[in-house]
This record gives C-alpha cells, sequence and structure tokens, in this order.
C-alpha cells in the first residue's frame, strides 16, 4: 500500500483555466486555487484545488476518524462525506452545486472560523506544557473573484 508524497504545495493565481480536482469547475484566471505537486505509486502530478474546496477539504479532514483512504481525498470521497451539522450540510451542498449559484455566478469562497485548543501535557522531563490544535467552529464568506 502506497501512501501520497506531498513534495510541494503553491497557491497561485491562475493564469489560464484549470479543472478542479476536487468539484470538477473550472478555474477562472484570475482565481487563487492550489497546487499540490504529489507522487503515489510512483506517478507524479499537480492535485489543483479551488479555493472553495479547499475550505470544504479542510472541513472534511478535520472530521476524518479514519474513512478518508491514504490515497487522499477525491470527488467520491467528498460526495460521501456526512455532515454532523447544518453548516457543514450547507457547505457540501455548495460544493455538489460546483460553487455555482443558479445564475452562473461563483459563490463566495468559504472562509474557516477556527479557534484554538489547548491542551495540557507533561513532557518527559516532568515539566507540563500546553499543546495546540485548532478546531473548525464555522465558516464565514469573503466575496468571489469575478473572472
Ligand atoms: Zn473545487
Amino acid at each position: 500500500m502506497s501512501d501520497v508524497t506531498v513534495l510541494e504545495v503553491r497557491n497561485p493565481v491562475a493564469r489560464k483555466a484549470h479543472y478542479c480536482d476536487l468539484c470538477r469547475r473550472i478555474i477562472w484566471p484570475g482565481e487563487q486555487y492550489e497546487a499540490q505537486h504529489n507522487v503515489y505509486d510512483a506517478r507524479a502530478y499537480t492535485h489543483k484545488t479551488c479555493a472553495h474546496c479547499r475550505a470544504y477539504a479542510s472541513v472534511i479532514w478535520a472530521d476524518d476518524d479514519g474513512w478518508l483512504s491514504d490515497a487522499g481525498l477525491d470527488w467520491l470521497g467528498a460526495c460521501d462525506y456526512e455532515p454532523d451539522t447544518l453548516w457543514k450540510l450547507r457547505l457540501k451542498a455548495q460544493y455538489r452545486r460546483q460553487w455555482t449559484r443558479t445564475d452562473g455566478t461563483l459563490m463566495p469562497v468559504p472562509r474557516l472560523i477556527r479557534c484554538w485548543v489547548f491542551k495540557p501535557r507533561t513532557c518527559s522531563n516532568g515539566d507540563v506544557r500546553a499543546s495546540r490544535t485548532s478546531r473548525i467552529l464555522g465558516v464565514t464568506y469573503e466575496p468571489a473573484v469575478t473572472p
């Protein structure tokens, strides 16, 4: 069994149209997206994700309790995700609409609302320190980039 090796992650602004590998919509020139250069099963590839799907994927990864495959998140995995709150369900519905309104315009990019959670941990020398993780509380929306 192979794992994905991430070689590089960049967040360029599209100069030409690309397809989002998650929602399969067109990433228009002028939109920022994530380009992740990976190796899987000795094959190099670039996984492109629109800014909308980046937020949605972060929510899914935060809820992952082992059901995601070692190959990462794909279209089917994002469709199979079962939200446990109303805001996550709304996010999934927007994903399935490819972040596009009925009039054809692009929805705003979801921005994650996070909080830090501190937990005490004891070091090998007996000192007590705080370890920090973030938790996603919900989303807000920023205006869409008009291509
Ligand atoms: Zn997308």
